[in-house]
């Protein structure tokens, strides 16, 4: 059992994470660079995830989820982007994008009917933020809804949904989706469960040759003269934009133990490397070059871990407020991860240029992590703009 420390403050933590690492590299690893080559999504291998309680780890128990907090979302995020980032991507946009954010801001009504099959792994969702032109600045959204009598018609065109397609022609379950009603101001956005089936939604092009994070599916969906039933809006009308900015918080900061993940392994499989493989007769690790690479590489994946389980231990998903540090851990770990991955190919020489090593795949699906759930240029325009109104740091 991992000890307890920052990252497992628990024995309840300590736990999880044990339990999650060995269903981990036991069940996904060894599919993750066939997924990553053939770009298919794992669906079997994922409702294996609702089986184990992990879908709606954030979610309350009576509505079918673990009821965990924020430091456990780490955990499960770590854990399994050690070993296939791509998957743990799908499982982001379902768990946390979806599941944590109807959990936190949709009524019990919406609860009740939708979370049971989302925690459970029999519907795959996902989140509608990003449109083909708009992205950092999403409140330059153009997707419209229009009262209907009780209903909202939807029209418009979302772009980048993870878990938009589960293959490649077959929608997602459920979806919430971000638009403006007719007449609402820039930041008065609402938010809407749409489901499969609904007339009028239907999947776009699935965007195909990613670079990364192949094994989760990327797809445009399109919502033309979309009927949604009023009951299915969550939250007051133009009320949304607020539950975007809190759900964005821990999304942000279990984007970052994804990164934590990828720079653990990427430490493992080049300490590991350096120590067997000789060059001039010599263990790689006796030459400073390559120290400097794993050392280097160690204390920066520490300093992103401590940093991103403080600001996990802070934060409450009720009540939300920790933007300038949800931006900063991603901020920090993106790059760390890019970084330590990049590394690592580089102490494997041409070994670590092929998947057999697996680093090229982590270091490939790092990048993703610098664009998604905000850019670093976004975080660092975010944190700027929050620094400048302190007069001191804390
Ligand atoms: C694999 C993948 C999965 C994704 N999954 C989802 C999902 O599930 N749901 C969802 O809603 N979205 C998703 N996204 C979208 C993602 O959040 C956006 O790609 C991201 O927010 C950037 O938006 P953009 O691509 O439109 O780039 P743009 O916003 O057009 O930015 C282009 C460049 O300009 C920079 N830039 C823009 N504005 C500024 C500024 N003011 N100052 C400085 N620089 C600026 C950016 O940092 C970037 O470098 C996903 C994206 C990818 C690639």
């Amino acid at each position: 059992m991992p000890e307890l420390d920052l990252f497992n403050p628990t024995p309840e933590h300590a736990q999880l994470r044990e339990m999650v690492r060995r269903f981990a590299e036991s069940e996904v690893e060894p599919q993750a660079l066939e997924h990553d080559r053939t770009e298919t999504f794992n669906v079997a291998l994922f409702r294996k995830l609702g089986e184990l309680g992990l879908l709606g780890i954030t979610a309350q128990e009576e509505f079918g989820g673990t009821g965990l907090d924020p430091v456990a979302a780490c955990i499960v995020h770590e854990e399994l982007s050690a070993v296939d980032p791509g998957f743990t991507l799908a499982y982001l946009a379902h768990s946390m994008l979806f599941v944590n954010n109807l959990a936190q801001n949709g009524s019990d009504a919406q609860r009740k009917k939708y979370l049971p099959a989302a925690c459970s792994g029999e519907a795959i969702c996902g989140m509608c933020m990003s449109e083909p032109d708009a992205g950092t600045d999403v409140l330059g959204m153009r997707t419209t809804a229009k009262r209907d009598g009780d209903h909202y018609v939807l029209d418009g065109a979302k772009m980048w949904i993870t878990n938009g397609a589960i293959s490649k022609t077959e929608l997602g379950d459920t979806f919430l989706v971000y638009a403006r009603v007719e007449g609402a101001g820039r930041s008065e956005l609402s938010m809407f469960i749409v489901e499969k089936g609904m007339a009028g939604f239907s999947l776009g092009q699935k965007i195909e040759d990613k670079l990364g994070m192949r094994a989760s599916t990327t797809a445009e969906l399109v919502f033309e003269g979309c009927r949604v039933p009023v009951e299915n809006r969550v939250g007051e009308e133009g009320t949304a934009t607020l539950h975007m900015m809190r759900n964005l918080e821990i999304e942000r900061v279990t984007l970052a133990a994804m990164s934590l993940g990828i720079a653990r392994r990427s430490v493992e499989v080049m300490n590991e490397y350096a120590r067997d493989r000789k060059s001039f007769g010599e263990p790689l690790n006796r030459f400073g070059q390559i120290q400097r690479h794993i050392a280097e590489s160690y204390a920066e994946y520490m300093a992103g871990r401590a940093y991103t389980y403080l600001i996990a231990s802070q934060m409450d998903l009720a009540k939300p407020g920790q933007r300038l540090d949800t931006d900063g851990v991603k901020l920090f770990c993106s790059t760390m991860g890019k970084n330590v991955a990049d590394r690592a190919i580089q102490v494997l020489g041409g070994y670590g240029y092929t998947g057999e090593y697996r680093v090229e795949r982590l270091w490939r699906d790092a990048k993703l992590l610098e664009i998604g759930g905000g850019t670093i240029e976004a975080h660092q325009k975010n944190m700027t703009r929050d620094l400048s109104r302190l007069e001191k740091l804390k």
